[in-house]
């Protein structure tokens, strides 16, 4: 049977990555009935909404979408699209594999991490006061009465970090670990500072762990995991951390594989799942045929294995890798230089893959 998937261009480069990923998917022989649906810049200049409804209602309905990137324009009434779907479908978990193929320039070949980051708490909870403002005032006054002082020109940022949140944000790192073959997962905190919130973090962590004793489980303070993964990345396997430092340690993976074209990414939760590139839209680029599909492909491997059909899954991934690792049809950004005129483009990107996957 087709699987029913939401199809969601988004804006800029989107529209042509998500046609290059959808014909690699296809190409796989595993069936997909598309229900494509609008979000992002475009449709905001038709309906003065970049997220209709029908949108919502389709990913609600169908449970798994694949989506091309969307603009966020900075300084106009324009919420991100990604928020607003982290929100309205409590995807708590962003899962970030980031693998180093054969064939990309890196110092750091031999990484291969699956970075793990709660979505929904922690400082972008966006509980935020405004420095001046009658609540720092009152939220100053109540600290005092606690004991704790705090400058009278502050504005304050708030960290919530819960039981439940990490409870589910952890277990999804072991599901992960288990459905993926891996042998350890990493909790990240810094706990020696943060006793109340990190300190939570780390002591749920640590009872998650107990209920996966076929997995290893280890914790790192966040500074030293930085200073690790650069120096010792193949210590590393499933990494699992609250919000922001997850934010952080994602695009320092990004830049050990190689770039954003080639960094994945799946948004889970409970109720649905949706998957995209962590890059942009990258605007200047938009409807040249130029940019790197590898990323949105990459994010259609993860949502193959997530339907259950691991063996396309890996046959794509495969694909992908073999591509890569012969150099010549691959785009701009892959090439030793920027400027190689033997560069191809996004969609003969995907025809090399589909090539590579047919041999
Ligand atoms: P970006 O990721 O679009 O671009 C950053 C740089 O990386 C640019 O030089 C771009 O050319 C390059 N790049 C990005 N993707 C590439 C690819 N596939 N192949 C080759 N090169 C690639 O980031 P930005 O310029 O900061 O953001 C542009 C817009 O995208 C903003 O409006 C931002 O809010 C939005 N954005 C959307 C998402 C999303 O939809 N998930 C994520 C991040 C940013």
């Amino acid at each position: 049977m087709a699987h029913e998937v939401t199809l969601i261009p988004g804006d800029g480069t989107g529209p042509e990555l998500i046609e290059a990923t959808r014909r690699v998917l296809e190409a796989t022989g595993i069936e997909f009935q598309w229900d494509e649906q609008p979000a992002g810049e475009d449709v905001y200049a038709e309906e003065g909404t970049p997220f209709p409804d029908r949108t919502l209602d389709s990913i609600k309905r169908t449970t798994v979408g694949i989506k091309g990137p969307t603009t966020t324009p900075v300084g106009s009434g324009f919420r991100s699209v990604n928020v607003l779907l982290r929100k309205e479908l409590d995807l708590y978990s962003c899962i970030r594999p980031c693998k180093a193929y054969e064939g990309v320039r890196t110092r750091y070949p031999e990484t291969d991490i699956v970075i793990v980051r709660e979505n929904t708490e922690d400082l972008y909870a966006g509980i935020e006061f405004e420095e001046g403002t009658d609540e720092v005032a009152k939220l100053r006054d109540f600290l005092a009465s606690l004991g704790a002082r705090v400058r009278e020109d502050a504005g304050i940022s708030i960290k919530p970090i819960s039981r439940f949140g990490s409870e589910r944000i952890v277990e999804s790192a072991f599901r992960y670990a288990r459905d993926n073959g891996s042998g350890k997962v990493t909790a990240v905190h810094k706990a020696n500072i943060m006793k109340f919130s990190d300190g939570l973090f780390l002591e749920v962590a640590r009872e998650v762990a107990e209920r996966h004793p076929e997995i290893e489980f280890e914790d790192r303070i966040v500074d030293n995991l930085c200073n690790q993964l650069v120096s010792r990345p193949d210590e590393y396997d499933v990494i699992v951390l609250p919000n922001l430092y997850g934010d952080i340690v994602s695009d320092l993976g990004a830049g050990m594989i190689g770039g954003l074209g080639l960094a994945p990414g799946a948004n889970i939760g409970t109720a649905a799942a949706m998957f995209e590139a962590t890059h942009g839209s990258a605007p200047k680029y938009k409807g040249q045929n130029k940019v790197n599909p590898t990323a949105l492909m990459l994010s259609g491997v993860l949502m193959l294995r997530h339907l259950g059909e691991r063996t396309a899954g890996d046959r794509l991934e495969r694909a992908i890798a073999g591509v890569i690792r012969k150099g010549e049809k691959v785009t701009y950004d892959l090439k030793p230089t920027r400027d190689d005129p033997t560069a191809v483009g996004t969609s003969q990107f995907a025809d090399a893959v589909i090539e590579e996957m047919n041999q």
